[in-house]
């Protein structure tokens, strides 16, 4: 198996370089905002709860987004890989994540981390929110709220796989091809 992260903060860019990188690895897609978003949509408990957070630009508890990801790694036994677009984003996330991966017998190969400073990246949101809809691109404070999550509970993340001599940091501005290939360069160093 093949399994990545791809990690920076909300607007880096993760989304779109999954959809890149699953069409040239063939992996499964763990997004899990896409996922939470598509429980609030179907009103379920979980997303109804999970909405509270997301709306504020909160993170969703640990405990409901790592039981979320079990479940769409059991429904996906047969998978090839995962590549994990917005999870883990805090370090209990991230030590969850590896014991899941030792029950399928398998580890993380590398995180990709996109590199995009923070006025660039609220550039890019609040355009997104006139597309996506999304109601969290669309107000200034939420944005920033989200920034704040970040620093304060992904970016330790940085720390916890560069000591696991896995992280890997690709500049996130410029061609969308261009960091695409970045990107492959990185995947290709560690694939088996
Ligand atoms: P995203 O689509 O990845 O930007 O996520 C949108 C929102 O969903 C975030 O601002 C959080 O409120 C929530 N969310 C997504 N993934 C996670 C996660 N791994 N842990 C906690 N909250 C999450």
């Amino acid at each position: 198996m093949l399994n990545l992260i791809i990690f920076g903060p909300p607007g880096a860019g993760k989304g779109t370089q999954s959809e890149k990188i699953i069409a040239q690895y063939q992996l499964e897609h763990i997004s899990t905002g896409d996922l939470l978003r598509a429980e609030r949509n179907a009103g379920t408990t979980l997303g109804i709860r999970a909405n509270e957070y997301i709306i504020k630009g909160e993170l969703v508890p640990d405990e409901v987004v790592i039981g979320m990801v079990r479940n769409f790694m059991l429904s996906k036994s047969s998978a090839q890989g995962f590549i994990f677009d917005g999870f883990p984003r805090t370090i209990p996330q991230a030590e969850a994540l590896d014991l899941m991966l030792l029950e399928f017998n398998t580890s993380i190969a590398t995180v990709l981390g996109l590199q995009v400073g923070e006025d660039e990246l609220v550039k890019r949101l609040m355009l997104r929110g006139y597309t996506s809809g999304r109601i969290d691109d669309q107000d200034e404070n939420t944005i920033r709220n989200r920034f704040r999550e970040y620093q304060n509970k992904t970016l330790p993340l940085q720390v916890f796989y560069t000591g696991q001599g896995k992280y890997q940091g690709v500049e996130g501005i410029g061609e969308i091809e261009e960091i695409f290939t970045n990107l492959t360069a990185c995947i290709d160093k560690v694939k088996l």
